[in-house]
């Protein structure tokens, strides 16, 4: 099946009020423009370099996400042009990214990056770790960071069980920090969970953005 076949199945199934991001690492700007002319229009690299290469081959309509670890030495060449940062998880990342926003004079969205899966080898802040930065509230000092809601991912298990706790208990901790931190704020309103492989969990758990990769652009 085409790029096309699987954006159009895709948009039959997903809700509106759910943002799409079509995850494009390792793939060919080539593949991306297939999918940029069936009106896709978000997509999510993890790779600074390779996201700069594609950036400058692509149209520049395009809303591009940093969905992977980003090193504080990269975000200045994002900072002038990411549309979202899905992997905020450090106090250290986030002063970078103000610098880098204050720096061109832009107001950067951002996602507070959750780790709740089993796995250890996924970056994001634990719950509590989180709580720490929200409390401490260096963070409302950062005039050049919109915080947009949080990313996290499950478990990579055929358990549907135990993904489904994980991404009741990504939603659970939104609503802690909406509630908490963010009551005004109306951009604080994104939790992107689910991938190809979960998506459709996802959604029933209340995401509103899901990163899907192998499901537009097949396998890596
Ligand atoms: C690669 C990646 C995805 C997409 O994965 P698929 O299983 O191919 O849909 C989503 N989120 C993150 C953070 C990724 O690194």
């Amino acid at each position: 099946m085409s790029i096309q076949a699987h954006i159009a199945e895709l948009q039959e199934i997903i809700p509106t009020g759910v943002t799409m991001v079509a995850v494009s690492k390792f793939h060919p700007s080539s593949m991306i423009q297939e999918a940029y002319d069936c009106g896709q229009r978000v997509f999510g690299e993890s790779r600074v370099q390779e996201l700069l290469v594609k950036q400058q081959e692509l149209p520049n309509d395009i809303q591009w996400h940093f969905i992977g670890t980003l090193q504080r030495n990269k975000v200045k060449q994002i900072a002038p042009f990411i549309s979202l940062i899905h992997s905020l998880d450090s106090e250290r990342l986030m002063l970078e990214i103000e610098k880098q926003g204050a720096a061109c004079s832009r107001v950067i969205p951002c996602l507070l990056q959750l780790h709740v899966a089993q796995e250890e080898t996924k970056s994001g802040f634990t719950p509590d770790e989180c709580r720490a930065f929200l409390e401490n509230g260096r963070w409302r000092e950062c005039n050049h960071i919109q915080f947009s809601g949080i990313m996290g991912m499950a478990t990579y298990t055929n358990d549907d069980a135990q993904i489904r706790k994980e991404f009741q208990h990504l939603k659970s901790l939104f609503e802690e920090f909406k509630a908490k931190y963010f009551a005004d704020i109306a951009a604080f309103k994104e939790i992107s969970m689910g991938m190809s492989g979960d998506f459709s969990l996802a959604i029933e758990e209340g995401s509103t953005m899901i990163r899907l990769g192998t499901v537009i652009f097949g396998e890596r």
